[in-house]
């Protein structure tokens, strides 16, 4: 027997029939089909107050889109969030559609022309991620007449303790350089482009209260750094985000309020050059991730060798995450359920796996569960985020699972 992750509260407390947003989870398929994938932006909305009645009123919430980019789940998130900060055009044109250009940022490697061009069009604003992504712009917006509006994306000399993804404190493809920031904000100033500050991302998925609020003090006083040393105060100081979900047994919520508390008195007590800058933390998973849960049905039970093994109509081609393979060095478990048995004595050991011809399509290895039948559903928690955009959908060539957002159309 495996450990799995602990069920998000929302659901943990339920007996009987899975429900999401009220709605039963065989109501939900029968309506859908299997598999599918149901956010409750209920849940969002919890997370965002929550958010707000911790942190300074000075800190402004931005929704990072590529965690969970569904249409309509952008859509249930932007009136919840100050901004939006996306990574490609793609993700764009979806912001824009829900959201003013002034409220949505563009981060990301690699931005193309045509995509710098649409950013500098509709009026968001850059986050550049090189000398020469700012020169583009900057020409860009020449020929176009605009004046571009510009951030700076940092490689900060710091890391995020603890964090399951480390951006920061080495070469990086992401953002400048921290000692070459300033004479960059130099020459954007200089270059005519509306300077928009500064962003500083230095990890993902961190749960340890303590590690976030060292790296954000840290992230603070390097961009007053930054400040003082370009002669620029930056209008916007994005100090990344990085809260984390329990995904695994062991994990624990992070501590949100106590993050609040620390950077209040960090903020009251921050540089001069920092004075009228407006602050932002963006997050996606801890917004949108235990919104989400991946229904899957069980098309076959079978035994091999002395093992129980439930094969489900999706897999990781859907929830590559909750298999192991995005970002992980140690596969562990997920939190899952039998949808229709919330609450019962799990009495068998069973490895969940999905119907790719692959060992490494597994959604729960070795995990306790009530016995399940063929037919009924196996619930994935934690599939809000980094599920169906993160996941090869395309690998052998199985039907797209539908995504519903509770309560949109
Ligand atoms: C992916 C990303 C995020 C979101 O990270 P989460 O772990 O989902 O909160 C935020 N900022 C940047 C720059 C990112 O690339």
């Amino acid at each position: 027997m495996k450990p799995m992750g602990p069920i998000p509260p929302e659901f943990a407390g339920q007996a009987g029939m899975l429900t999401i947003a009220g709605t039963r989870a065989d109501d939900w398929l029968a309506r859908h089909g299997s598999p599918l994938f149901v956010y409750d932006p209920a849940i969002v909305a919890a997370r965002v107050a929550r958010f707000r009645a911790a942190m300074p009123a000075a800190v402004d919430l931005h929704y990072a889109v590529k965690a969970n980019p569904f249409p309509p789940m952008i859509a249930a998130v932007a009136p919840l969030v100050h901004g939006l900060d996306v990574a490609s055009a793609g993700e764009l044109a979806k912001a824009l559609a829900v959201k003013p250009a002034a409220a949505i940022s563009f981060a990301g490697p690699g931005k193309r022309d045509s995509e710098l061009a649409a950013a500098i069009a509709a009026g968001a604003t850059l986050n550049v991620e090189s000398e020469g992504e700012a020169r583009r712009a900057i020409a860009i917006g020449e020929l176009a007449g605009i004046a571009p509006r510009l951030a700076v994306r940092v490689n900060p000399d710091l890391e995020l303790r603890g964090s399951g993804m480390k951006m920061g404190g080495r070469a990086s493809p992401f953002g400048v350089d921290a000692e070459r920031v300033p004479a960059l904000v130099k020459a954007i100033v200089a270059g005519g482009a509306v300077w928009r500050g500064f962003h500083i991302f230095a990890g993902s998925q961190a749960l340890d209260a303590d590690a976030l609020t060292e790296t954000q003090a840290a992230t603070l006083a390097l961009a007053a750094r930054l400040a003082d040393e370009s002669g620029h105060a930056p209008p916007l100081v994005n100090l990344g985000g990085g809260f984390g979900v329990p995904y695994f047994s062991g994990d624990t919520a992070v501590d949100v309020e106590r993050i609040g508390a620390a950077l209040a008195e960090r903020l009251a007590a921050r540089a001069g050059v920092l004075a009228d800058s407006a602050f932002a933390i963006e997050l996606g998973r801890w917004l949108v991730a235990e919104a989400g849960v991946y229904l899957t049905r069980v098309v076959d039970r079978k035994e091999s060798r002395g093992e129980t093994f439930l094969v489900v109509d999706g897999g990781l081609h859907h929830q590559l995450a909750a298999s192991g393979n995005f970002g992980t060095v140690v596969r562990r478990n997920y939190p899952l359920a039998v949808a229709g048995r919330m609450g019962a004595e799990a009495t068998e050991e069973a490895s969940v796996v999905g119907c790719l011809c692959t060992p490494l399509d597994r959604l729960g290895d070795k995990v306790m569960l009530p016995r399940a039948q063929e037919g009924e559903a196996i619930a994935v928690f934690l599939a809000g985020a980094y599920g169906l955009s993160a996941s090869p959908a395309g690998f052998l060539g199985h039907p797209a699972p539908a995504e519903v957002v509770a309560g949109a159309g």
